[in-house]
């Protein structure tokens, strides 16, 4: 039977209950533990309750289950997030995978295809990094302004290691989401096993393609909610991804959206992205009145929140 890779070990998908499918508890640029700065930006007891917080407050929120898409070098620490997991009550699921290239090591930048295949095999039935908790999804992503052929190899990779393991792949670098979509087909990938993600990026918005990539069977992720402060490139008005969302569900794709904020729990030695109140319950206690305001049903809001996280996460 099927089951979810949290890093407290495997849950029944039926314990995922409503789930947030694009976070990051942690987030950074690789080499930040390098600097001199680096007790400054991670002291861990203030880090562990600032994300334990936000966590307690999604959970009181009705929110369940968390899926960190930070992947290798860039924040995603397994102990850490076990920690915040086991006291906080709420699931958390990470991933294996990268960003876009300017946030991939050149450990990993300088390997091949098959050395990223079973890099991500391994860290999907084996365990990450060091440690014996596996991986619950696969990140891959590209850049805005191009698709670089190191990030190419690793969407190929991606779609090898979803084959061999059943694991869902979550995309990042939408300016590219049609060329994204052909190069996981091309690997022979089922577009159910893949979230395009970041469709509801300010810069990019295009609902026929978001249409098409829905006809095509991808799951199409409108993730970005709360990202509302002027100045973020990718950001716009809730108000905005609530009619796209409205006009979706309309166009018949309502079991293939996927909700999510997108934010952080703790940016380490960075800027932190949005506004101190776009924490991981926004999505709950802001966006999801809203939606409901506009008609979306309670079953609707089910269907986006619960059941179609239950048919993405386990393998
Ligand atoms: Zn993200």
């Amino acid at each position: 039977m099927a089951q979810v890779n949290t890093v407290l070990g495997p849950l029944h998908p039926d314990q995922l209950g409503t789930t947030s499918l694009h976070e990051h508890l942690l987030w950074s640029s690789p080499g930040w533990e390098f600097s001199p700065e680096a007790k400054q930006h991670f002291d861990p007891p203030r880090v562990f309750e600032k994300i334990y917080k936000d966590l307690l407050d999604f959970k009181a929120a009705g929110g369940s289950t968390i899926v960190d898409v930070s992947g290798i070098g860039i924040g995603r620490d397994i102990e850490f997030y076990a920690c915040l997991s086991r006291y906080s009550g709420v699931h958390v699921v990470a991933c294996t995978g990268f960003w876009a290239e300017r946030k991939i090591l050149p450990y990993f930048a300088e390997r091949d295809i098959d050395y990223h295949t079973d890099l991500f095999v391994q860290e999907l039935t084996q365990g990450m990094g060091m440690t014996n908790v596996k991986a619950g999804v696969i990140k891959v992503g590209n850049s805005g302004n191009r698709f670089t052929p190191l990030e190419e190899m690793l969407y190929h990779a991606a779609a090898r290691a979803s084959k061999k393991t059943g694991a869902a792949i979550i995309t990042h670098g939408v300016q590219y989401a049609p060329k994204q979509a052909e190069t996981l087909l091309a690997e022979g990938v089922e577009p159910s096993r893949v979230v395009i993600s970041h469709l509801d990026a300010a810069y990019a918005l295009d609902l026929e393609r978001d249409k098409e990539l829905g006809r095509m069977g991808f799951y199409l992720g409108y993730d970005h909610i709360g990202a509302e402060e002027p100045g973020i490139p990718y950001a716009m008005p809730d108000k905005r991804r609530v009619e796209l969302v409205v006009e979706m569900i309309r166009a018949g794709f309502l079991n293939q959206i996927i909700l999510a904020n997108d934010t952080n729990g703790w940016s380490i030695g960075l800027v932190h992205r949005g506004t101190p109140k776009h924490t991981f319950s926004h999505l709950l206690r802001k966006f999801v009145p809203e939606l409901m305001k506009a008609g979306v049903t309670e079953k609707e809001i089910h269907i986006m929140l619960v059941e179609t996280p239950k048919k993405i996460l386990p393998f």
